[in-house]
């Protein structure tokens, strides 16, 4: 993957306007069912191109909600990530 949503987000929408690339869905649209905001690893860039952060984390008013996740093939990677588990903003 390239950013994940964790079971923190509280669902204020701050995030899915700011994603340049449309990667993010609403709880109605996670494909996991879970009740949360869901990024589609295949469409996330980190922003690569876009911003110097991953803009859906600058706007994220949850602490350590977003977090950096696996790097995908072919996908671009931020070069400033973390390893995955890490909040993108603290
Ligand atoms: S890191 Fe950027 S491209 Fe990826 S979901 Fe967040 S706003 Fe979209
Ligand atoms: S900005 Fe953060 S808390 Fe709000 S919907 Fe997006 S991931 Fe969830």
């Amino acid at each position: 993957m390239a950013v994940i949503i964790t079971d923190t987000c509280i669902n204020c929408a701050a995030c899915i306007d700011e994603c340049p690339v449309e990667a993010i869905v609403d709880e109605d649209e996670n494909p996991t069912g879970e009740e949360i905001y869901y990024v589609y690893a295949d469409k996330c860039v980190e922003c690569v191109g876009y911003h110097d952060v991953p803009a859906c984390a600058e706007a994220c008013p949850t602490e350590g909600c977003i977090q950096w996740s696996d790097v995908v093939d072919g996908m671009p990677a931020s070069e400033n990530r973390q390893s995955a588990g890490t909040p993108v903003v603290e």
